[in-house]
């Protein structure tokens, strides 16, 4: 059958690396591929007490449609949460949405035409394109540093690209580098959307998983106009599978988003809306957070040690203050999509996402990003050392 697909569905495509990646959800490869967090760490029985209390005392509201905003009592302690990071906002500002992810969406929805134009990072989110791929944007990058994004650089692509919409960026510990975007450049960031009125999209889902450093404002904090859309999300703090995060935004673009929430799916789950609100009055939302971080930092640690002693010294990594990834530069020569194909994974049975396909635009093959926060210790330990074998065979 010829499906007369929307144009849009052009750029709806399964890449090779999604293809690559089924190959290491096989159960004997050692995969720092994902980006799924500790399941270990899932407040499971916590998780029974709530969803209990919740069908006992309030199941025919938990049960039962709500609005597109969401659960109120959620939004509220959202709205305090927000507060602590710098950013005041109101409930009219705030509304549930499903994951960070979704957020994407709505943003890119509400903004973008065909060939309208994305700044982001340069490597960025990977799922934040497939989000923004139907809308049909042209892409342009930005690159980084060990401070994120380089702001001369967004100076140069602004100027380029006068008529851009939207900056895109992950300021605390990047998916896929782990970097962090400095005090400085947040600032010089809305300085310069202002002067070129763009949106800033603050895509900050592992913001609380910071273990080392201090925390830096958020981007949305320097917002004097209304043109940041900050994106949080339950996926990294409690779990992904509730599908559960939150847009803070200007009144009116909230209430726009909301909008197209709507007409999406409605509203985000009540009874998970309903669990999630229970878990944080029943129990200490940020001493969960505080446990996650001693996880990761121990994973981390281990990680690194392991990669110190066993990687040959032409491989370069970032070293992340928090979230789930650090990034390798291998030596230039070397693709890293060729060889986890031709030698990592049937060799060492490891996984990595190669880098390719972070880069909007220009590919660059010769990084991969590697997850901390999944595997266990032990298993942390040996694929890296099957990994550093590899690696000092090639680099
Ligand atoms: N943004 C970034 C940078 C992410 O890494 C992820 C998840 N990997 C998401 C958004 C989406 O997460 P969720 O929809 O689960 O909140």
């Amino acid at each position: 059958m010829g499906y007369q697909y929307a144009k849009r569905m052009e750029k709806v495509k399964p890449s090779a690396i999604r293809e690559l990646l089924k190959l290491g959800a096989d159960p004997d490869v050692i995969s720092f591929g994902g980006g799924y967090p500790d399941p270990t760490m899932f407040p499971i029985d916590k998780l029974r007490k709530v969803f209990d209390s919740v069908l006992l005392e309030e199941g025919q509201q938990a049960l039962q449609y709500t609005t597109s905003e969401g659960h109120l009592g959620l939004r509220q302690k959202l709205v305090k949460r927000m507060e602590k990071i710098g950013v005041s906002c109101e409930l009219e500002n705030l509304f549930i949405i499903n994951g960070g992810q979704q957020g994407l969406d709505l943003v890119a929805k509400m903004f973008i035409d065909r060939g309208d134009v994305i700044i982001t990072e340069d490597p960025t989110f990977l799922g934040a394109l497939v989000a923004f791929n139907p809308y049909e944007p042209e892409y342009a990058g930005v690159s980084m540093d060990e401070k994120g994004m380089n702001m001369d650089h967004l100076e140069q692509v602004l100027k380029a690209n006068p008529a851009a919409k939207i900056i895109y960026t992950v300021p605390d510990f990047q998916n896929p580098t782990g970097v962090t975007m400095s005090l400085e450049r947040r600032k010089r960031l809305v300085e310069l959307a202002n002067e070129y009125n763009v949106i800033i999209i603050e895509d900050s889902p592992y913001r609380e998983i910071r273990f080392e450093g201090e925390d830096l404002p958020s981007i949305k904090s320097f917002d004097t106009e209304g043109r940041v859309i900050h994106l949080g999300s339950f996926s990294k703090i409690l779990c992904p599978g509730m599908r559960l995060g939150w847009v803070v935004a200007e009144k009116e673009l909230a209430e726009k988003l909301c909008l197209l929430k709507m007409a999406a799916d409605t509203q985000s789950s009540t009874l998970n809306m309903h669990a999630v609100n229970r878990f944080m009055e029943l129990y200490d939302l940020d001493e969960h957070i505080q446990q996650l971080k001693k996880m990761y930092k121990h994973k981390k640690d281990i990680m690194f040690k392991t990669m110190e002693n066993k990687f040959p010294k032409s491989v370069q990594y970032t070293n992340p203050q928090g979230g789930l990834f650090t990034w390798l530069t291998l030596p230039k020569h070397i693709d890293t999509a060729a060889l986890m194909k031709e030698s990592v994974l049937p060799e060492a049975k490891v996984a990595y996402v190669p880098g390719s396909s972070f880069f909007p635009i220009q590919e660059e093959h010769n990084h991969c990003r590697i997850n901390y926060s999944y595997m266990s210790k032990e298993k942390i330990i040996d694929g890296i050392t099957k990994l550093g074998k590899i690696l000092n065979k090639y680099c």
